[in-house]
């Protein structure tokens, strides 16, 4: 049982007789039961992601709040949920995901720059533990539906620290010039903003600067700040008792360094560890990113020397990240290499017309032939959940693997059931468009 590659973590992929396996399924044999392409997930590694990071915290009062966004299938909302998971939502479609898998309302966290008020209302119905406020405006918005509903909001002030997370700029979130949190300079005007918002209770700070931040450096920079603005905010007689350390903590997907959970743990410690707060994180991809596979077939290989291009059945509209996001995701043949076997170098490519509905350029890889699966590891985070229709084409399943079992956790959602969301106008099913109908 040799390891495929790297991205593939060994506790729970390995060939077995030839065949990559998931915790002992082959995915071919998936594959036949489900057709491709699909996505598929393994509790396991679910499982050991977030007990290594719960291991990592536990010299802390922290709660892990698994940002719903990266990975919102039910099924692995409930695996996370069961080992003590609550969640970071962003809408109220993830907030009713949450609800319905397990996740308490009191284990809930809602952030997002543009909450409408049907979704704040929904949340604080539900009895969420807090609400992340990203702008003043936001403030007073929570404060009146809140006291149209006669409660009182628990509301975190999202801040934005303007340090630099150093990774993709698509996915900086912690510097002046993004959309995200208040600004800590404008926090001067807090008192007076709040003077009067008798439904809130502001009862912490919250941040998050970035996604795949790949080394505990930035996280230093900002929870320095936020420990400086705790001080600060305290000594002017607000009552912060919580902080939010957001998520964004990276993953491997070619050679990077993996992310360390105890330099995470590190700087917490030199931080807002002596703060007395009860703190919450925010993981999202760190958690499920390489638990999960796209699972695609070779549908044939285009000669047009010298290149090679590789065509899947999958395509950017099921996996965006590297069109989106220039992102690398190894590419493993299910059936195993024989050993020893030449390289060959291919364009790997979805069908969709679009030039950048490519998963690979000039990546060499074991031979393909048309039929053959392949596997584009690391896609447990924000594949599924970025999936779109584009081009007609069906969702694809996500297929849950537990020790040995594997369930269809979301079936193939087809084009016929698409059209039946759809409906023709009623003018335009009039039998001759004769132009009278509009004088009659
Ligand atoms: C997206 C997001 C996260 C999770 O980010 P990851 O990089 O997946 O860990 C956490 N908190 C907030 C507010 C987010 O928007």
């Amino acid at each position: 049982m040799d390891r495929p590659t790297r991205r593939l973590p060994s506790s729970v992929f390995a060939y077995e007789a030839g065949v990559l396996t998931l915790e002992g399924v082959s995915l071919a044999a998936i594959a036949e039961a489900v057709g491709t392409p699909f996505y598929v997930y393994s509790a396991g590694r679910l499982r050991e992601r977030y007990r290594a990071l719960a291991t990592a915290l536990a010299p802390f009062d922290v709660d892990i709040h698994f940002a719903a966004k990266a990975n919102s299938n039910r099924a692995v909302l409930a695996v996370l949920a069961a080992e003590g998971a609550g969640a970071d939502i962003v809408s109220g479609g993830e907030l009713a995901r949450a609800l319905s898998s397990g996740i308490p309302a009191a284990k809930v966290v809602f952030s997002g720059v543009g909450k409408t008020e049907d979704e704040i209302a929904a949340a604080l119905r539900a009895g969420i533990h807090q609400i992340n406020a990203e702008s003043y405006e936001e403030l007073h918005l929570i404060d009146r539906i809140a006291g149209e509903l006669g409660l009182v909001a628990e509301v975190a002030l999202r801040i934005n620290p303007d340090v630099d997370a150093e990774t993709h700029a698509k996915i900086t979130t912690g510097k002046k010039d993004n959309k995200f949190g208040i600004d800590a300079d404008r926090l001067a005007r807090l008192d007076n903003e709040v003077k009067g918002l008798a439904n809130l209770k502001i009862v912490g700070l919250a941040m998050h600067i970035g996604s795949q931040i790949l080394s505990a450096k930035p996280f230093l920079a900002a929870y320095g700040r936020i420990a400086e603005l705790t001080r600060e905010l305290r000594g002017r007689g607000f009552d912060i008792q919580r902080l939010d350390l957001g998520g964004g903590f990276g993953v491997p997907y070619e050679n990077e360094l993996e992310f360390s959970f105890d330099d995470l743990a590190a700087a917490i410690r030199t931080t807002v560890g002596d703060l007395g707060c009860r703190l919450s994180v925010e993981p999202g991809r760190s958690l499920v990113a390489d638990a999960g596979v796209l699972v695609s077939r070779v549908t044939l290989v285009k000669d047009a020397s010298p290149m090679q291009f590789a065509v899947l059945d999958a395509a950017m509209n099921d996996l965006v990240r590297p069109a989106m996001y220039d992102s690398h995701h190894d590419i493993v043949p299910v059936k195993e290499p024989v050993a020893g076997v030449q390289a060959v170098e291919y364009d790997v490519v979805g069908p969709i017309c679009e030039s950048s509905d490519t998963f690979a350029k000039r990546r060499k890889m074991p031979p393909v032939a048309a039929g053959d699966l392949v596997v584009l590891a690391t896609a447990g985070a924000y594949g599924a959940t970025m999936s779109s229709t584009y081009n007609s084409r069906a969702l694809i399943p996500e297929v849950l693997v537990d020790a040995g079992r594997f369930a269809v956790v979301r079936r193939r959602v087809t084009i016929e059931e698409q059209m039946g969301w759809e409906r023709l106008p009623d003018w335009a099913a009039a039998p001759a468009l004769s132009g009278s109908r509009a004088a009659e």
